[in-house]
């Protein structure tokens, strides 16, 4: 992509409305515009990053066995009332009226309509089990939108659903969802800390939320440091091995880590020295519970089992926060000068800078790299733009590509152009020719 044509409406004013750092810097890195309170249109940039941290989750996902659908966004009060959340969700429904009267809402979560696309399709235990998901917007009326995506009204969220006989293999699927949680975060560059949840309105009794540490996060955290020196990615998982989930799920959960809401400051001290005790904040972005048979008893998802007799369904949910963490990673990886993004959610890979646009030599050679990387199938932004120095690095900063390739006049003469690393700011001369292949990788 060439910047010249590129629709990256970035700001040199910091706005006044954003409070944290996150949201500060998506507005000046032109990743998002404000539609209305909590409410955003993704522009392009913004929107690469929400695309890759959705396939991250949709490949993680589907790895674990969970196979993806889409529900709608609108969705009939009919179910909701037959689960009896019609009136308990309260406020944070947004509802919808249409031209003949029915009670619509805009889908908060989608529990009742899995259920009763569920129970329309499966009627025995041969059909067990399934786990099902999908990506899709939401909406909650939340009193307080604020911190830009990170509490949105309008959301992306991932939810995935499960079902089965009994609570044996629930904690089966549970145990899956856990460990491929696991893995996602940790994909994306985060070290997400699974704490023991609160089951809050939906019920039930296993619960876990998945949250990042960040000083400006809206849950207090209680956990033993060991939790931030973890690696879930160098280890193998099976997921047809119930037992091996079992005990990778066993050696996150011996371990004391809470939110405020479960907090126990006896059974904190008891379980952790003190020298790795870890109290500070954190932001959620994935939460996963077992509730049993809460839906499918009102809605009548029953399923026969070998002796013929009928049960209702064992069911879980599991979401997580497909645009907060758009702001969450944000939250955890910039400096003063911008964003600084992990390699695995960079809306580009590499920023192609031109720094003497109106030398043709110069502008040659950066026309030639352009295209070779782009063969390579190297994502590259290449700011091909009649600018200062200054001002191209200054963007280049402030959008946090992972590595800047830097082509001059000096080092045209000598053969070499600069190979910079966003993260640890490390600059390298080198030939073209090791430069592309080091960014090929
Ligand atoms: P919170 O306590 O932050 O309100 P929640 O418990 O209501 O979250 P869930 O219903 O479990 O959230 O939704 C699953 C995930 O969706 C959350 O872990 C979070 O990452 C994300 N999420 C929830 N509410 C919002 C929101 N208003 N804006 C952006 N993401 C959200
Ligand atoms: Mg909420």
């Amino acid at each position: 992509m060439r910047l010249s044509v590129y629709f990256l409406p970035t700001l040199r004013e910091t706005p006044k409305e954003a409070e944290i750092v996150s949201h500060r810097l998506m507005l000046r890195a032109g990743m998002v515009r404000q539609a209305s309170a909590g409410i955003y249109s993704w522009l392009p940039l913004g929107h690469r990053v929400l695309r890759r941290i959705e396939q991250i989750v949709r490949e993680e996902q589907d790895r674990a066995g969970c196979q993806e659908m889409l529900m709608p966004t609108i969705q009939s009060a009919d179910l909701w009332r037959q689960s009896g959340r019609y009136d308990d969700y309260g406020k944070e429904m947004l509802r919808i009226e249409d031209r003949h009267g029915r009670d619509m809402l805009y889908g908060p979560t989608n529990e009742e309509l899995i259920t009763d696309i569920f129970r329309h399709a499966v009627k025995s235990y041969r059909d067990l089990p399934r786990m099902l998901y999908h990506i899709q917007w939401k909406f909650r009326d939340e009193v307080r939108p604020r911190f830009g995506v990170m509490r949105g009204r309008e959301f992306l969220m991932k939810d995935a659903y499960s079902f089965d006989l009994d609570f044996d293999a629930a904690k089966t699927a549970y145990n899956k969802m856990f460990v491929s949680y696991l893995r996602t975060f940790a994909r994306m560059g985060l070290k997400a800390i699974p704490m023991e949840a609160d089951t809050g309105p939906i019920g039930g009794n296993l619960s876990h939320e998945f949250i990042i540490q960040a000083d400006t996060g809206e849950s207090e955290i209680y956990c033993d440091k060991h939790f931030l020196d973890f690696d879930v990615l160098g280890s193998d998982i099976d997921y047809a091995d119930p037992a091996g989930l079992q005990k990778v799920v066993d050696s996150f959960t011996s371990l004391y880590a809470r939110t405020d809401e479960k907090h126990d400051p006896e059974a904190f001290a008891a379980a952790v020295a003190e020298e790795r005790r870890y109290e500070g904040r954190g932001i959620e972005v994935g939460h996963i519970f077992h509730f049993g048979t809460k839906y499918s008893e009102p809605l009548g998802a029953e399923v026969a089992r070998p002796d013929g007799s009928q049960v209702p369904v064992q069911m879980g949910s599991y979401g997580i926060g497909v645009s907060r963490l758009v702001g969450a990673i944000i939250e955890a990886s910039h400096d003063d000068l911008g964003i600084v993004w992990p390699e695995a959610v960079a809306p580009f890979k590499v920023g192609l800078v031109n720094l003497k646009a109106a030398d043709p030599a110069c502008s040659q050679l950066c026309e030639e790299t352009y295209g070779k990387l782009q063969r390579a199938g190297v994502e590259v932004l290449y700011d091909d733009r009649d600018e200062s120095a200054g001002a191209k690095f200054a963007t280049m900063d402030l959008i946090g590509l992972p590595w800047q390739l830097v082509i001059g006049p000096r080092g045209l003469k000598a053969g070499t152009v600069e190979v910079k690393n966003r993260a640890s700011g490390g600059r390298e001369e080198l030939s073209l020719d090791s430069a592309l292949a080091r960014l090929a990788d």
